[in-house]
């Protein structure tokens, strides 16, 4: 399925979890990848080997987001990488979390998710605009946790709904030019990000309990939705919250 041939994408955070998963089946599907990552080079080159290795095309670039240069950094990559093409999809991966109650969250660390999980996606995609091409994708990923309450997460939770709110607004903006804007809101995937509860099977059960489809994510679970907004069969999806649950936390759910 070779949908996206042709195309160029650039991942942020595409080195490993979702991000990874994500930057694979862009590739899997034809396009070009520009893998995004802080600081992990060797994950980055494994994710870049992976997608040669199947027969795809991928450059990393470093850039670690919260410094002062980062976003010129990423573009510096960028544009050397695409040597004169434009981008045709922007996947805004990249994202930190945060387990404290609010009487915990200092200024610092409010700052630190406001600057990583917004402010950079925000600019990221200012300065995109101009290499974007008519017919582009941008996805952006948020969290089902501006959907319900999660405790202990209420800092990462306003990032997030801060995250989902720039997609309608930034959809009638560019979709004149035939550019998407879409939010993937993933329920609880098993990666780094969560490894502090995943290999608990207390909460696991707890997670599955509320999950309608019972089990928790994998990253390629969400990275199919991502290829598939990205992709033609996408065209017709703009402004919108894709939740990527599997139906996480939709009311009680029948035991018997
Ligand atoms: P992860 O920790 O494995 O990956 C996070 C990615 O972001 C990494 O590639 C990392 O390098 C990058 N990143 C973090 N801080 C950075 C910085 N300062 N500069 C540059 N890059 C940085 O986690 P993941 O679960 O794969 O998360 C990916 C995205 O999915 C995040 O935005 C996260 O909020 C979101 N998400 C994850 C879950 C989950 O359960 N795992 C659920 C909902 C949403």
């Amino acid at each position: 399925m070779n949908v996206l041939a042709g195309k160029t994408a650039l991942v942020t955070g595409g080195s490993r979890g979702i991000g990874r998963a994500v930057a694979l089946r862009l590739a899997a599907d034809g396009a070009e990848v520009a893998v995004h990552y802080g600081g992990n080079e060797e994950a980055a080159k494994e994710t870049v080997a992976r997608i040669e290795e199947a027969g795809g095309r991928a450059f990393a670039i470093r850039a670690r987001f919260g410094d002062v240069s980062a976003t010129d950094q990423l573009f510096e990559g960028l544009t050397a990488g695409l040597a004169g093409r434009g981008l045709d999809i922007l996947v805004n991966n990249a994202g930190i979390a945060s387990v404290n109650p609010i009487s915990q969250v200092t200024p610092e660390e409010l700052d630190r998710l406001l600057a990583i999980n917004v402010a950079t996606p925000f600019f990221v995609i200012q300065r995109a605009l101009p290499l974007l091409n008519d017919g582009g994708r941008i996805i952006n990923m948020g969290s089902t946790a501006s959907r319900f309450a999660v405790t202990m997460q209420i800092g990462y939770t306003i990032t997030k709904a801060a995250l989902e709110s720039m997609a309608p607004t930034l959809a009638n903006e560019l979709g004149r030019r035939g550019i998407t804007v879409n939010t993937v809101a993933p329920g609880a995937v098993r990666t780094d990000m969560t490894a502090g509860y995943n290999s608990l099977p207390e909460v696991v059960a707890e997670l599955e309990g509320i999950t309608a489809l019972g089990r928790l994510g994998e990253p390629e679970d969400v990275a199919d939705v991502v290829g598939f907004l990205a992709g033609p069969q996408g065209r017709w999806v703009t402004g919108q919250t894709v939740d990527v649950s599997g139906g996480t936390y939709l009311g009680p759910i029948a035991r018997g």
